[in-house]
């Protein structure tokens, strides 16, 4: 009684698998928020927390204006 071999389907995320533009931004120098958003991204990226460095790269990404408008 061989039964065929069953392959589940979990889904597997790997960090290949992650759009790499998904996780990049590139944080303005001196900017305070560029900064934090890229140690959070760092941060959810080393817990394999795809979804909240993404969401960190994302905030990099749109960040594009006002960096460290403030601290002027
Ligand atoms: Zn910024």
């Amino acid at each position: 009684m061989n039964e065929p071999t069953k392959y589940s389907t979990r889904p597997v995320v790997l960090p290949g698998a992650v759009d790499a533009w998904l996780l990049e931004g590139t944080p303005a120098p001196r900017c305070k928020v560029c900064a934090a958003l890229a140690v959070q991204r760092s941060e959810a990226h080393a817990r394999n927390d795809w979804a909240a460095a993404c969401a960190a790269a994302k905030e990099i990404r749109n960040h594009g204006r006002g960096h460290g408008e403030a601290a002027q």
